[in-house]
């Protein structure tokens, strides 16, 4: 009998990584992601399978928490296939090369420090290179087209649909035959918000023997996402019109693009004041040409803007910032600017500079845009710190800080609920990728609403299908 086995984003959000084992020996792993946060250090852990019986490895969306282990699959002996769309392929391979280049700076870090005191021997190497991340993707791959069937094997089928959630996402539907039945089995991936700007939302799903759901955010309802748009606004505005700059923490895809469609937006209808606005994140800038590549598959409001203007997200006030030298040149600007800079939880990247420069000044503004995970510098600043310590250097906060929450790439309780509710047949609920506490909420949830039982599954647990 079939079964799956879940070695990531169990009672957790992150690690993602969920094998399928069939009767007749196939296995294929959905997702191979890297633990963040709480979690990290399990990541220099052997994985948890043997990676040179896998015959497929399916990639839901290229979030670093999907993909970001799968370098370890080649190196530990992965010679299968890969299948995914397109565009994750595309933004996948910036995600993991990103990857391997912030560990290998904190291993030289860490190395040179260390054999100050005579302990090199101590420090961890980075988990993989950039020569084993291309080594990965020289794998044979199958690329994915939404809602079109691939034949795997002999009775062995999988679907990819669009989950609205990032460029490329999906959740997949896989079909086999075992014993003469034929079994569905559906893993959501991340499923989209309806209100993305950029993404049209998730497509619905229709049947399922047995349904792996994420539940990141499936103890809450978001708040009103015009709401958060309206104060997006209204801060850029006064704070420009004031004389001060905009400094924008963000994560390079998806919330970056949607922030440039909304400052776009705004310059169109001539509410946006005269000023700059730089995107200071290779990163981001190098996401942001991906989906300049794949246009077809962006919202409404990114195809009007393409028709109007030939582009999507440039327009007349905004600056791609590449080299180090460029930023730093920003700092000499006294005001007028929008700054757009990574990391998104500021622990690390170019914003930080941006901060030691602007902090201190009570014209200026800072509007986080998205999630601030507990022991960032970004949480610290949302929580209220009235000071931070950067470069060695005390800096007083006297900026105006605002958080905006209505930006979610992710579905909350009622619209997770609503996707469950279209399906015409729907067997076996299994809740993945949440912390538990919430996870529990949403198996309540799903009870009154669905009259449906849900289960919570445990890491390595096997649930047979
Ligand atoms: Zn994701």
């Amino acid at each position: 009998m079939a079964f799956i086995q879940s070695f990531g984003a169990a009672k957790v959000v992150t690690g993602s990584a969920h094998l399928l084992s069939l009767d007749n020996g196939i296995k294929i792993l959905i997702d191979c992601g890297m633990f963040q946060g709480e979690n990290e250090d399990k990541n220099s852990e052997k994985l948890e399978f043997s990676s040179d019986e896998i015959d497929y490895v399916v990639f839901t969306h290229a979030h670093l928490d999907h993909v970001g282990r799968s370098p370890l699959l080649f190196k530990e002996g992965f010679r299968g296939q890969i299948i995914a769309t397109h565009p994750t392929l595309e933004l996948a391979r910036v995600i993991m090369l990103d990857s391997a280049h912030l560990m290998k700076e904190d291993y030289r870090l860490h190395f040179k420090k260390a054999q100050r005191r005579g302990e090199e021997n101590r420090v961890k190497p980075p988990l993989y290179t950039a020569e084993d991340v291309e080594s990965f993707l020289t794998m044979k791959k199958c690329y994915a087209t939404y809602g079109k069937r691939i034949k795997l094997q002999k009775d062995i089928n999988i679907t990819f649909h669009n989950a609205g959630h990032i460029l490329g996402s999906a959740f997949v539907e896989i079909r086999f035959i075992e014993s003469g039945i034929e079994k569905c089995v559906v893993f959501s991936g991340d499923l989209g918000n309806k209100n993305d700007v950029v993404l049209p939302s998730p497509e619905d799903a229709f049947e399922a023997d047995t349904l792996y759901i994420e539940s990141t955010y499936g103890d809450r309802n978001h708040k009103d996402i015009s709401d958060s748009i309206d104060e997006f606004k209204n801060t850029v505005v006064e704070t420009l019109k004031n004389g001060g700059n905009v400094l924008i923490p963000s994560f390079a895809i998806e919330r970056t693009q949607e922030i440039l469609c909304m400052l776009k937006f705004m310059y169109k209808n001539r509410e946006l004041p005269v000023c700059r606005i730089f995107l200071d994140s290779p990163m981001a800038i190098r996401a942001t040409r991906v989906y300049n590549r794949y246009t077809e598959e962006l919202s409404q409001l990114c195809q009007q803007f393409l028709n109007e203007d030939g582009s999507v997200f440039d327009f007349p006030n905004l600056e791609f910032i590449k080299t180090q030298e460029a930023s730093k040149k920003i700092n000499d600007i006294k005001s007028g600017t929008i700054i757009i800079a990574g990391s998104g939880m500021c622990n690390g990247g170019r914003i930080l500079h941006h901060f030691k420069h602007r902090l201190w000044n009570k014209v200026n503004a800072v509007i986080f845009v998205g999630f601030q995970a507990r022991g960032t510098l970004g949480r610290d600043i949302v929580e209220g710190a009235r000071w931070i310590k950067l470069y060695h250097e005390k800096i007083k906060i006297n900026a105006s800080i605002h958080t905006i929450n209505g930006f979610s790439a992710h579905a909350d309780q009622s619209e997770l609920i609503e996707w469950m509710k279209h399906f015409n047949r729907l067997g076996n609920v299994y809740l993945i990728h949440g912390e538990e506490e919430k996870q529990i909420i949403f198996r309540e949830a799903i009870m009154q609403k669905l009259d449906k039982r849900a289960h919570i599954v445990e890491s390595g647990e096997q649930i047979y299908i």
